[in-house]
Parts: structure tokens; C-alpha cells; sequence
């Protein structure tokens, strides 16, 4: 499965969101900073309401959505690539998820201590950027000694990794992330070299509950920060959140509509986070379930079966497949193959985001 780490500095509300994504008390929520100390995983499920659609109109006993984790990572403070804090700990945490869900102070309270002594996201953002860079430098300095070795032996392999890190290196020394150096066509190979920061970021701003639905000065700064580096930005009341996922499900349309709000704060994240990670999804439909299933963009369909099952991809042989406006518009799959709107697609098909797919394989 593919994951998102919520780092952020200390009392910013990590937990909070937290607690209130995965509707579990597992990461106490408290006014101290080093309360979350283990990281906390979490599974939410993806909200789609075209599985809804899908299960309606192929009269299924039950939906499925799809799901994403959540990864509560214990509160980072300056140094912490010195090893303050938790330091190292936190880093090498981060280092197993794909991407960062980075939750930013976005509300005044002086009841709550604020580490950095007061209300700034930007400056906070630049602070937990900065000890990810340092870890960078460090670790890419580090392996550097040891490639140069192998380089000097005609290791082809050292020889293509310390070009491909050499603008890497050049970047974080300048103070700019490694994203912003990764050469174009080798994402993957950068990728593989687990950097803190080539992972997509996603800026959570968590503001006062009055500015929930329309955000307020800090996070306004903290978009214009994103914009400038095509991370992404969600405003979320952590504080309503939390409300929230304690209401019956039939209760909070209504909740939410009370205080301007259309949909919930989390589903927008949970949305953002898939958009971040360039997933995409495929739907199977029958009369024991709808489900939905996670892809990467890009993948071929015998790989999309092998997310159902591995003997999917071995024995794949073809798939069925209706786009999802076409299913709605024919009524279901006799409806889609009466109009034409249903193709057989082979080994080499490109799985579309939104493809209704009945595979064909030999066992
Ligand atoms: P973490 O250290 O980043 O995990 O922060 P927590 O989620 O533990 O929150 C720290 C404190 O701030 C707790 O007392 C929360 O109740 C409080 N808090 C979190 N979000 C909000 C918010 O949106 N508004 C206000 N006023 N307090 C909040």
C-alpha cells in the first residue's frame, strides 16, 4: 500500500488530524511536544462516490473503497538532524513513507505553546525543510566517499549515481531541496536514492475553527509558498475535524453545514494525498461487491490485476473493460457492450483512472 507521513513541529495538531483521520484514540492528542512517540499508522479508507454509483447500478451487497495509510511520525524540532529532539528516529521515519503530509500552526491560542515562541507557518515549514536538507546533504556526502571508491574501479553502476546525485548535492548545498534538482526522465532513479526531500509534499494549514471555510492570513502565506513550489495545500480545522469523527456519519453533513463547510477537512486531505502520490483507480463491479483499487499512473493492466491478485498477473490473459461515465450512461456492462462502449484490452493497455475492469486469466 502506499503511505503518508504527517510530520510537523511540535503542538501544531499532528495528532489531532491524526486521530481524527483514522477515528482511533491511538495517538493521544495532549499539550506536550514529544507525546507522539512511536509512529502511528493508520488505514483510511478513500472516499469515491462513484463506488456508490457503481454498487447501485450493479445491485452489490457491498461497497469496498480503496485506502490509503496514514503514518503519525513523532514531532520534529530545529537540530533535529543534529540529533535534538528526536531526531534521527524521526528521520529515518520519514524515510519509509511516500510522501509528507507536513501539518503547519495555522491557529492563535496562548494556551498552547508554540516551540518557536510564536504563529508563523512559513518560517515553521522552512525550519523542518531545512533539517530535511541537512539529513540530504549528510547522507548523500556519505555515500558519496564510497561510490567515488567503486567509480575509480570503473563501477559503470557508481559511476551513473554520483552524476545522477552530483546536481542533487549542488541543490541541497545552495539550500534548495533535491526535488527541485531531479534531472528530467530519471524520477525513478532519483527516488531509489530515498531522499527526504525529492517525496511530494502536502502542506496542511490548521486553522481556528471560525476559518475553517475560508482560511485565514497564515494559511493564505503558506500557499503562496506551495504555489511557488507545486506542492500541494489543504486548509483543515484539526479542531473540527476531531468533532466531527465523532458524530454519527448521518450527522455531519449537517454539522459541517452549520459552520460554512461543504465536506469534511479530511476527505480533502485524503484526496490530496492520492492526488500527491499519482494514484489512480479501477473499479470491479458484481453482485457481492463494488471495489474500488489503487494504481499507479501508468500501469499496464496485468499489473492492476496483480493488486487483486498475484495469480492474476501471472495467468492474465485479457480484460473487459468500460470507462466509468460509459457504465453510468449504459446502466452496467450488458448496457455498455450493446453500445459498443465495452473493449477487450490486452497485456499492453494503459489502466485509465475511473476503467471498470473484469479480468480474464488462467489459473
Ligand atoms: P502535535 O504535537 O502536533 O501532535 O499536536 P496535538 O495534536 O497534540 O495538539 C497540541 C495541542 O493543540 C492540543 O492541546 C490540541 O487540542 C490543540 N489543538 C490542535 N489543533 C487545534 C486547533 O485547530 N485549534 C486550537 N485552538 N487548538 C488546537
Amino acid at each position: 500500500g502506499f503511505n503518508c507521513g504527517i510530520v510537523g513541529l511540535p503542538n501544531v495538531g499532528k495528532s489531532t488530524l491524526f486521530n481524527a483521520l483514522t477515528e482511533t484514540a491511538a495517538a493521544q492528542a495532549a499539550n506536550y511536544p514529544f507525546c507522539t512517540i512511536e509512529p502511528n499508522t493508520g488505514r483510511v479508507a478513500v472516499p469515491d462516490p462513484r463506488l456508490d454509483e457503481l454498487a447501485r447500478i450493479g445491485k452489490s451487497i457491498r461497497k469496498v473503497p480503496t485506502s490509503l495509510e496514514f503514518v503519525d511520525i513523532a514531532g520534529l524540532v530545529r537540530g533535529a538532524s543534529k540529533g535534538e529532539g528526536l531526531g534521527n528516529q524521526f528521520l529515518a521515519n520519514i524515510r519509509e513513507v511516500d510522501a509528507i503530509v507536513h501539518v503547519l500552526r495555522c491557529f492563535e491560542d496562548d494556551d498552547i505553546t508554540h516551540v518557536e515562541g510564536g504563529v508563523d507557518p512559513v518560517r515553521d515549514a522552512d525550519i523542518i525543510e531545512t533539517e530535511l536538507m541537512l539529513a540530504d546533504l549528510e547522507s548523500l556526502e556519505k555515500r558519496q566517499v564510497g561510490l567515488q571508491k567503486r567509480a575509480r574501479g570503473n563501477d559503470r553502476e557508481a559511476q551513473a549515481q554520483l552524476e545522477l546525485m552530483e546536481p542533487l548535492l549542488a541543490a541541497l548545498r545552495d539550500g534548495k531541496p533535491a526535488r527541485t534538482a531531479v534531472p528530467k526522465g530519471q524520477e525513478a532513479e532519483a527516488s531509489r536514492l530515498q531522499l527526504l526531500t525529492t517525496k511530494p509534499v502536502l502542506y496542511v494549514c490548521n486553522v481556528e475553527e471560525g476559518s475553517a471555510a475560508t482560511g485565514n492570513a497564515f494559511s493564505e502565506a503558506v500557499r503562496k509558498r506551495a504555489e511557488a513550489e507545486g506542492a500541494g495545500v489543504v486548509v483543515v480545522s484539526a479542531a473540527i475535524e476531531a468533532e466531527v469523527s465523532q458524530l454519527p456519519q448521518e450527522d455531519r453533513t449537517e454539522f459541517l453545514e452549520g459552520l460554512g463547510l461543504t465536506d469534511s477537512g479530511l476527505d480533502r486531505v485524503i484526496a490530496a494525498g492520492y492526488k500527491l502520490l499519482g494514484l489512480r483507480t479501477y473499479f470491479t463491479v458484481g453482485p457481492k461487491e463494488s471495489r474500488a483499487w489503487t494504481i499507479t499512473a501508468g500501469t499496464k493492466a496485468p499489473q492492476a490485476a496483480a493488486v487483486i491478485h498475484n495469480d492474476f498477473e501471472r495467468g492474465f490473459i485479457a480484460c473487459e473493460t468500460v470507462a466509468f461515465d460509459d457504465y453510468v450512461a449504459c446502466n452496467g456492462e450488458a448496457g455498455a457492450k450493446e453500445a459498443g462502449k465495452l473493449r477487450i484490452e490486452g497485456k499492453e493497455y494503459v489502466v485509465q483512472d475511473g476503467d471498470v475492469l473484469l479480468f480474464r486469466f488462467n489459473v
